[in-house]
């Protein structure tokens, strides 16, 4: 099927993702993210210079694409979805990219990329000038909120991933995710901006353990304005490291594991809340579920599910918004 016939079938779909997330009560809105094949894979779908099922994928099963060439835009990654979005909601739209740092880890095999790109570094930086031109297009839409999708600075907490992609240093590796993040929001100017880290989810599992005490102290030289953070998971290791959270940044507390079947009822998510509020001031928290409910082959997801859970994080949120009026 062309990207044409692919996009009209989306165009006919996507509104019921929209409405699910709006009766849910959801304040932001995204379409759902069906448009793409998974979050990260929007580069290669609309970027020249990846080769198909080239590179191994972190979750065994399937391939990701890995880059071959320079890389030079075909069509725009996310503003055109955007722009449908904003005509199909009255609520407030959010916009997710993937990092040029996960990007970087995900789709540069030093074997099959380094004719294009010596270093898997100088792949990051040409994603980088890509996506930050996306997030200036985004803003001149007039989206409400960018969210950037890193989930590997927090992966680098865990000893086993390190070891199986053979970093040493994480240090460097947290400056260089730092670097190129700030990258792709300098042109964000006003608009609102969310990093969103978890463990990373595959079929029902998450693929690493770990709390943020390794990464928690870099999230000041991060120019975003909130962190939409993975805290339901036992891997997330509770929220006591909140007490290191940078009083000028909001957080996004997880309260809904999107992969338990099990939906959580609101007095359970207000539990969870209550406890984060004892490191968090109340203006500076707002709720989402850990990570997103995006289906793909590789992660099936139930839409159902998805409805019910929001509608339980919708129903807390109204009643913590009275009781901490
Ligand atoms: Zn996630």
């Amino acid at each position: 099927m062309s990207f044409e016939a692919a996009d009209r079938l989306f165009d006919a779909a996507i509104p019921s993702a929209i409405a699910m997330q709006e009766r849910a009560g959801i304040d932001y809105v995204s379409d759902g993210e069906w448009r793409r094949e998974s979050y990260i894979k929007v580069i290669s779908e609309h970027v020249e210079g990846f080769q198909v099922n080239a590179m191994p994928s972190v979750s065994g099963s399937v391939s990701d694409p890995a880059v071959v060439a320079p890389i030079r835009k075909r069509d725009d990654l996310a503003t055109s979805a955007a722009k449908y979005l904003l005509s199909h909601t009255t609520r407030r739209a959010i916009v997710t990219l993937p990092s040029p740092y996960i990007l970087g880890w995900r789709m540069w095999k030093a074997d099959i990329s380094s004719g294009a790109y010596a270093t898997r570094a100088e792949f990051m930086v040409a994603c980088a000038a890509i996506l930050r031109n996306e997030v200036e297009n985004l803003v001149s839409a007039g989206v409400d909120h960018i969210q950037i999708d890193e989930p590997w600075l927090l992966l680098l907490v865990d000893p086993e991933h390190r070891e199986r992609v053979g970093i040493t240093s994480i240090d460097d590796e947290i400056e260089t995710c730092v670097g190129m993040i700030n990258e792709v929001l300098a042109t964000a100017g006003t608009t609102p901006t969310s990093v969103h880290m978890c463990h990373a989810h595959f079929a029902r599992k998450r693929y690493a353990d770990g709390g943020y005490e390794p990464i928690i102290d870099a999230f000041a030289e991060i120019n975003v304005d909130r962190f939409a953070m993975e805290f339901t998971a036992p891997e997330s290791h509770g929220v006591d490291v909140l007490k290191r959270f940078p009083a000028n940044k909001t957080l996004g507390l997880g309260v809904i594991d999107q992969i338990d079947r099990n939906i959580e009822t609101p007095q359970l998510v207000i539990e969870r809340v209550e406890e984060a509020l004892k490191h968090v001031p109340v203006d500076r928290l707002t709720l989402n579920p850990d990570c997103g409910f995006s289906p793909s082959a590789q992660n099936p997801m139930d839409i159902d599910e998805a409805y019910l859970k929001l509608g339980a994080m919708s129903a807390a949120a109204e009643e913590l918004r009275r009781r901490h009026e």
